[in-house]
């Protein structure tokens, strides 16, 4: 199957707009990711799509540019990418196959949550030198091994939502932790060698409390771990997000990605770390955009002479396509810069406001999209109708789903802190 994800234009629009001002090694990575992007993932993605199979030799290709350690600090022998740069990373990944940019994700993040997010929460002496020990193990593996790590949190119940605490429950025992549960929807789950798991300590005699969350690095290879379930959606088919059961899975102390407690600290304090889905969402929004016009200048391969640009009813909708991504684009630049510690109301509620427009306007985007360009474009020799499908699963992603974004704008836009009505 020919798949044609990028226009024959050598010089498509840059992901940030023309004149961003990208840092010199800002503008490294975003050409490696490009030329990944356009030359090896592009025109992998229709296969695996069509068979839902995992972009196993993207990762390959990954793991040799060193992208694969993109959050890993560079003392540690990693890239040393910041939050913004991650994003600009992904989102370009996101243009070419969405499915590699979302799993991307997961694995970076786990690096960016561990590494440089973590230095700016509270933690003891004590706390602060066993995770330096403990990072080391986690960016070692990355950086020397190739290892890749997922983030399952989903349980199907209210736990991924931030409201009650993880089912999945870990019990201290001698020089580790023992761990029983189930995680639906854990991306890379036929690709990662480990899987970092929300998990809340059971403590003797103590309810279960979100405050008491662990995250856990658990090797796929641990005795009493199993991957089970189909996998046959609707979009990110590359993703394979399978279920894990964990039965008496035990884990070494050093598999904590953060400390005890910090893993509820981390979602107070730094809600950021809830938007890094959503970049990906923005290389589908700009691919769409990307796809329309190459489309109606007639300049896709195979889609014959035909030139459609001359009707106003096109030029009017590709406009409406640009406004709507030009908005995408500049609350998703101005929130990634946005990103830090301890954020004000109004810079929590821009990233909230910032998810939900990428998330909904991805969808919108490619909706006018198939819309404007008309029947053959959703062939599936063609990659608008992938991209149609990969949006729609972005709003669906929990903690930071478009409903529950709604729900926290217009509660904390309404209540301070502490406020309740009688
Ligand atoms: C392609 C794909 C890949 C994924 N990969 C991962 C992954 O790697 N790791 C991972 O952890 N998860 C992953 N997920 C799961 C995702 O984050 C959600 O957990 C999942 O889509 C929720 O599905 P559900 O049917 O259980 O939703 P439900 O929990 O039933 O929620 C349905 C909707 O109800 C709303 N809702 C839910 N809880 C509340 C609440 N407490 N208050 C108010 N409204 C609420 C939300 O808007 C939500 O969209 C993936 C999902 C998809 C589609």
């Amino acid at each position: 199957m020919t798949d044609v994800t990028t226009p024959s234009q050598t010089d498509v629009m840059p992901i940030c707009g023309d004149d961003y001002p990208l840092t010199e090694k800002q503008q490294k990575l975003m050409a490696l990711a490009r030329q990944l992007g356009r030359e090896k993932f592009a025109p992998r993605a229709a296969q695996l799509d069509r068979d839902a199979q995992f972009p196993f030799a993207n990762y390959d290709d990954l793991r040799d540019s060193g992208l694969l350690a993109l959050c890993v600090p560079e003392a540690h022998g990693g890239q040393g990418a910041d939050y913004a740069t991650y994003a600009m990373v992904s989102a370009e990944i996101g243009r070419y196959c969405g499915a590699t940019a979302l799993t991307f994700n997961m694995h970076v993040c786990t690096m960016l949550w561990s590494g440089l997010l973590s230095e700016d929460l509270d933690m003891t002496p004590e706390q602060r030198a066993s995770h330096r020990q403990h990072q080391a193990t986690h960016f070692a593996r990355v950086v020397k091994d190739g290892a890749i790590y997922a983030q399952p949190f989903s349980e199907g119940g209210a736990a991924a939502a931030g409201a009650q605490p993880f089912g999945t429950l870990a019990v201290k025992v001698d020089g580790g932790w023992k761990i029983n549960g189930k995680k639906i929807f854990a991306s890379l789950s036929d690709a990662a060698h480990y899987f970092g798991v929300l998990c809340t300590e059971k403590k003797p005699d103590a309810d279960l409390s979100r405050r008491d969350t662990l995250y856990l690095a658990i090797p796929r290879t641990a005795p009493g771990l199993t991957v089970e379930g189909d996998w046959d959606p609707l979009g990110m088919r590359a993703t394979v997000s399978r279920n894990l059961v964990f039965k008496d899975v035990f884990v070494p102390d050093d598999a904590a990605l953060m400390p005890q407690g910090l893993y509820f600290q981390a979602a107070s304090r730094w809600p950021h770390m809830f938007m890094t889905l959503s970049p990906t969402y923005m290389g589908i929004a700009q691919a769409a955009y990307d796809f329309t016009v190459a489309y109606l200048r007639g300049e896709i391969p195979g889609t014959g002479p035909v030139k459609r640009r001359q009707f106003a009813t096109k030029q009017i909708a590709v406009a409406e396509m640009f406004v709507k991504l030009e908005q995408t684009r500049n609350l998703f630049l101005r929130a990634i810069e946005d990103a830090q510690v301890d954020p004000s109301k109004s810079t929590r509620l821009r990233a909230y406001a910032a998810q939900y427009t990428i998330m909904e306007n991805a969808q919108d985007i490619a909706r006018l999209a198939i819309r404007t360009c008309g029947g053959q474009s959703m062939l599936k020799s063609l990659p608008l109708e992938r991209l149609y499908r990969d949006a729609r699963c972005g709003s669906l992603m929990l903690p930071w789903t478009a409903e529950l974004c709604l729900d926290r704008i217009g509660r904390d836009a309404l209540y301070e802190p502490g406020e309740k009505d009688e």
